[in-house]
């Protein structure tokens, strides 16, 4: 399967062509210089200037044809991903292209004056060339979806930030994500349960905090400004400098935006370059402008990662990718001084050796025994972008021939230890099978218990069989209201720091000191399920409930993968209600959102600090 993947800046397009599954480059092709009289052509490696000045959509007519052409006839392109550096609220996954799309796009603009029109403009050229072929648009603010309220939220009256929609997105996101995908398995460790701070230090750059697989902060804001230093952006500056240089210095909109964006940062600080190699030259030449440069940049990022690490409450890796981070290990070595107190301790020599490369994209330059890894990763946003192109094309392919999975509701049910049935029934009782559940071996029981909670009871509770090694109370939402509890939504089998509550059988009472959930909805289905619809265990997918009266999508669904499962979804009785589902109701996938992130840990700590907000 092959992907376009292309990525239009300000003044250049980058375009190649992957194998989608071996991330092979198959061609590729840079322009430079658009917008000027002459442009800069350079196409597997053979350059060439292209009279102009060129849009980026003639330049791309111009260009991708040719590209294209040097293709063998067993290359067909099968899809194209355009790097889009705004989704604003709108867009937080990868989104086919369509017309209505563009026009949204068109209107996010705004939020990404230097980038997005750039961006948009390459995609009208790639789908005039390419008419046929669905174009996927892959956003680096998306990956930032995540971030809590309170990481996204500047502190401005609501009624300006809601009109004017003011709030933190942050950037880089296709490459953060990338990269701390790249650490966890480097790692081999589940991203799920890793806390990751990201350094991406190119031209642009940006922190970001991964924990447990989502992005909660990140430094750059509403726009890609704020933050770290950068090659010519600022980034973060007391507002105050911004009305002082317009009260006293005739400063307007325009020439702070020039200021700010393009002279500012290390070209700024050296009063040379934006190019660090260049900087450190002249540093090491002695220019102390470039010197103070170079210690600006990496007290910023020393300072963002020691905040991101009391954010997260430590820190399992550093990364540090992009032009700077991959390559540069005297900044590596600036940033990541002192930052033993989280456990990280570079490896001098290591440090100085790595090397990483398309061969070779991962590199540890922290000492064995350091608590927190310190790597240096090759980042690769065109093959972050191909496998999003081609995922979700491979996912529509899938909808329309896709098998539909049966939907079973649950009502409220138990599961007991052999020792609680004997509680409740008498001692060497055995529970009495009553008929088989969807579930291969299981079944439900002719036994009920009442449920008694603080407020209301439940007089007859059916069993599921067979026993079980812990004691399980499923419910639905408004069962706790009834019963007067408070349970977490959880997977089966997930019960700690759950509440409990009181059961009464013909021979006796059992008190639970946990166990009472609210089940998380769920999809039982076989390894071989699995593949067909291209999902792992503990994913989280979309599923879409229709032809009833009222259409629903259930967002949070688990997959829980097994030889002994038959595909099946599970929701509680309240989820049944919303959906005006009766027997024989069928669901379709519609999108997986990745690996399931709704661990313990990470639910309890949102928990808390959310309700702290
Ligand atoms: P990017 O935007 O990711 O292409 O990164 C560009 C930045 O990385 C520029 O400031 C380059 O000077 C810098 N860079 C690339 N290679 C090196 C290197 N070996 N040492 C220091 N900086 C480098």
């Amino acid at each position: 399967m092959h992907i376009l993947v292309i990525n239009c800046g300000s003044s250049s397009i980058k375009a190649d062509i992957r194998d989608h599954f071996s991330g092979r480059y198959v061609a590729e092709m840079e322009i430079e210089r658009i917008g000027q009289p002459d442009s800069l052509l350079t196409l597997n490696g053979e350059s060439e200037t292209l009279e102009g000045p060129l849009s980026h959509g003639d330049a791309l007519g111009v260009a991708l044809p040719r590209l294209l052409d040097g293709l063998s006839p067993d290359t067909p392109i099968r899809g194209v991903g355009h790097r889009v550096v705004h989704g604003g609220e709108k867009f937080s996954h990868p989104v086919r292209i369509t017309d209505e799309v563009e026009a949204a796009l068109d209107e996010i603009s705004s939020l990404a004056p230097l980038h997005n029109p750039a961006n948009l403009a390459g995609i009208r050229g790639a789908r005039s060339v390419l008419p046929d072929v669905p174009h996927v648009a892959v956003f680096d603010t998306a990956f930032h979806a995540t971030l809590p309220r309170r990481a996204r939220s500047y502190a401005l009256p609501h009624d300006i930030t809601d009109k004017a929609g003011i709030r933190r997105y942050g950037f880089h996101g296709i490459s953060h994500a990338y990269v701390a995908q790249k650490a966890a398995d480097f790692l081999d460790s589940d991203l799920r349960d890793l806390r990751l701070i990201t350094c991406h230090l190119g031209n642009g750059a940006s922190l970001c905090a991964v924990e447990y697989g989502r992005s909660i902060e990140t430094s750059m804001g509403m726009t890609p400004l704020e933050g770290l230093v950068m090659g010519t952006r600022a980034g973060d500056i007391d507002a105050g400098v911004l009305l002082h240089l317009q009260r006293h210095h005739g400063y307007d909109t325009e020439a702070l935006d020039d200021l700010l964006n393009r002279k500012s940062g290390l070209a700024g600080l050296s009063g040379r370059t934006n190019d660090m190699r260049d900087i450190l030259e002249q540093a090491a030449e002695g220019d102390e402008d470039c010197r103070m440069a170079i210690q600006v940049f990496a007290h910023r990022v020393r300072k963002y990662i020691g905040a991101y690490a009391a954010v997260m409450g430590g820190a399992d890796a550093v990364v540090f990718t992009a032009g700077i981070g991959e390559n540069s290990a005297i900044l590596r070595h600036r940033i990541a001084q002192r930052l033993d107190f989280m456990g990280a301790r570079l490896h001098e020599d290591r440090n100085r050796e790595a090397r990483v490369n398309r061969d070779n994209p991962v590199e540890r330059v922290s000492t064995a025994n350091s608590r927190c890894h310190l790597l240096a990763i090759q980042t690769d946003e065109s093959r972050a972008i191909a496998e999003a192109a081609s995922k979700l094309i491979m996912e529509s392919d899938r909808l329309q021939d896709s098998r539909s999975i049966p939907v079973a509701i649950s009502a409220r049910h138990l599961h007991v230890q052999q020792e609680t049935v004997e509680k409740l029934f008498g001692e060497g009782y055995q529970l009495t099978p009553r008929n088989d559940l969807s579930q291969p071996g299981q079944w439900a029981a002719e036994e009920t218990v009442k449920v008694i909670g603080p407020r209301n009871s439940f007089p007859s509770v059916r069993i599921l069989g067979p026993p079980r090694n812990l004691d399980q109370v499923e419910i639905s939402r408004t069962d706790e209201f009834f019963l007067g509890i408070d349970a977490p939504v959880r997977a089966s089998g997930d019960i700690e720091n759950t509440p409990g509550i009181i059961l009464e059988g013909p021979a006796g009472r059992v008190e639970l000191k946990n166990g009472v959930i609210c089940a998380l909805r769920h999809i039982h289905m076989t390894p071989d399920d699995a593949d067909y619809f291209g999902v792992q265990d503990r994913d989280i997918v979309e599923v879409a409930i229709t032809g009833g009266e009222r259409d629903l999508v259930f967002g949070d669904v688990l997959i829980r993968v097994s030889p002994s499962f038959a595909l099946e979804m599970h929701i509680d009785t309240d989820e049944g209600n919303a959906a005006n589902l009766g027997r024989g109701a069928e669901g379709t996938l519609v999108c997986t959102a990745g690996r399931a992130t709704l661990t313990r840990r990470r639910t309890t700590y949102d928990t808390v600090t959310e309700a702290a907000e």
